[in-house]
């Protein structure tokens, strides 16, 4: 049976569904009497989610950010 320390280490397998299915199996027997690792657990999701969906924005925002400063360095030539 998994263990605290395994659910640490594996989570993000776990969550991705890496993990080989032996191993999940494990691990799901772990977050059924473990509440601490579904709490864990359920943390690790949303700032999974919250990165997944945040990020792309950032990163479109950082892209419209350098190229309008790039468009005025090119008008100040
Ligand atoms: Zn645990």
């Amino acid at each position: 049976m998994a263990q605290c320390k395994d659910i640490a280490e594996e989570a993000n397998q776990y969550i991705d569904g890496d993990l080989p299915l032996r191993r999940r199996i494990s691990l799901y027997f772990h977050l059924v009497v473990c509440k601490c690792c579904r709490v864990y657990l359920d943390q690790m999701r949303d700032t999974i989610r919250a990165v997944t969906v945040f990020k792309p924005k950032e990163a479109i925002n950082q892209d419209i950010k350098s190229l309008a400063q790039r468009l005025r360095e090119e008008s100040q030539k």
